[in-house]
Formats: C-alpha cells, sequence, structure tokens
C-alpha cells in the first residue's frame, strides 16, 4: 500500500481559501533542479511511514476545521494504489486536493471522472517544448503525458490551476510568457518563487528568486493571457 510519509494537520497555504490537512507521499519521476523536498524524493526511509487509521483518526478529530486534504509528495501519481487511498479518504467524507506533476494523465483522468478529487493543481516546469521541460525537469522528458493532463484539466471537469515555480537563470520572463500563451488560462496560471534554501542541485543556493513583486506583475501580465 502507499505509504504516507508526511501530516501537517492544517496549512492555509496549500490550497487556495481554504484550510486544509497536508498527506505527504514518497518518491517521484522528476528530478527538477529547484526540487526542495528531495529528501521525500530520493530518501523516503528516512521518514516513518504514518499508519493509515492514525491519519483518519486525526482527520476526524480536525473535522469542524479543515475544509479538506490535500495529497502531495514527491509525486502521488507515481502509486498505482493512489486512487484506492483517495476512496478511503472520501468515504470518510473529506475534500481532496491532488498536487502532480501530469505525468500520469491515465490516472488523472479516471481520478476525476470517478469523483475522487476535487481540485487539482499541476505543476508546470517551463515552456511546452523538449529542450526547456526536459532541462527544467532534469532529464529527457516525453512531453505527450504532460500535455494529456494540461488537456484533461482544461476541459473544466474539476477545479484546478497550473503552478509554476520560477526560478531566475532557469526561465526568463519571456518562457513565462510563452508558457502563458501555450495554457491560455488566465487567472488560474499562479506563479511561485522558487526558495534558494534546499534546491536538489546545490548550485541553486546562490541564485536570488525574484523580486516578489515583479513576480506579481509578470503573474498579471501572464494571467491576462486567455
Ligand atoms: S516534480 Fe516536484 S517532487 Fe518531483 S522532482 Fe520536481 S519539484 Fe521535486
Amino acid at each position: 500500500m502507499i505509504e504516507i510519509k508526511g501530516f501537517l494537520e492544517t496549512s492555509f497555504l496549500d490550497w487556495p481559501g481554504k484550510l486544509c490537512s497536508v498527506l505527504f507521499f514518497p518518491f517521484c519521476n522528476f528530478r527538477c533542479p529547484y526540487c526542495h523536498n528531495h529528501s521525500l524524493v530520493f530518501h523516503p526511509e528516512q521518514y516513518s511511514t504514518i499508519p493509515l487509521e492514525d491519519v483518519l483518526a486525526r482527520l476526524h478529530s480536525l473535522r469542524s476545521w479543515i475544509d479538506g486534504v490535500c495529497l502531495t509528495g514527491g509525486e502521488p501519481t507515481f502509486h498505482v494504489d493512489l486512487p484506492l487511498l483517495l476512496q478511503e479518504i472520501k468515504r470518510h467524507g473529506f475534500l481532496i486536493k491532488l498536487d502532480t506533476n501530469g505525468s500520469n494523465p491515465r490516472m488523472l483522468k479516471n481520478l476525476i471522472e470517478g469523483g475522487e478529487v476535487d481540485f487539482v493543481s499541476m505543476d508546470v516546469k517551463a515552456p511546452l517544448n523538449p529542450f526547456h521541460y526536459s532541462r527544467a525537469t532534469g532529464f529527457c522528458i516525453n512531453l505527450k503525458p504532460i500535455l494529456e493532463s494540461i488537456e484533461i484539466l482544461k476541459r473544466g471537469e474539476v477545479e484546478y490551476e497550473f503552478r509554476m515555480t520560477v526560478v531566475p537563470g532557469l526561465h526568463r520572463e519571456e518562457d513565462i510568457l510563452t508558457l502563458g500563451g501555450q495554457l491560455r488560462v488566465g487567472r488560474k496560471f499562479i506563479l511561485q518563487n522558487f526558495s534558494p534554501e534546499n534546491p536538489l542541485n546545490p548550485s541553486l543556493k546562490n541564485i536570488v528568486p525574484y523580486d516578489p513583486k515583479v513576480l506579481k506583475e509578470i503573474e498579471k501580465e501572464v494571467q491576462e493571457i486567455v
């Protein structure tokens, strides 16, 4: 069974406009140089596995506070039995937000069609071409599943957002605008600043993130593209 490697009881940051609990899952098929969860990706054995029964018991005690549960990682859809876990959490009456890198469109489609997720946040890494996407994900990538996941979400059968972590040096302003033009989802395209604190590629520790005001301006501009 899929292992839960982290449990944050409450967060205002992980689901727009909602207070949620957050579950963390191990492993990922990408190697983004700016990944700050890389210990969960490469060395999940460092973390104890939290029994699902314990998580469910705690979720029940938080029920009157939280709006739902966010599943993040690592990459949750890396695990073939994620749907079973989602069904179990749903059975207990909680709304679910899924964070994904979009690499498993088949699972994403099935989860949406089965009504097992209520909100999906898909990380988009770079303009949608093999060179930029491979550079941002750390290996030679096949874009087809990413494009499929984007199309699945844009059908609008579930609430969604596309989220890009912006890393100076890796992403120029024109790259962000290019991606915005490819997505054309207006305010559903969210930019977030890169944190140099603990990146997978240590050389990125020296990168200075965008000025938040500048990033907000770029986000405003890119959200006007529909
Ligand atoms: S997709 Fe997310 S978890 Fe996976 S390597 Fe990239 S940043 Fe890390």
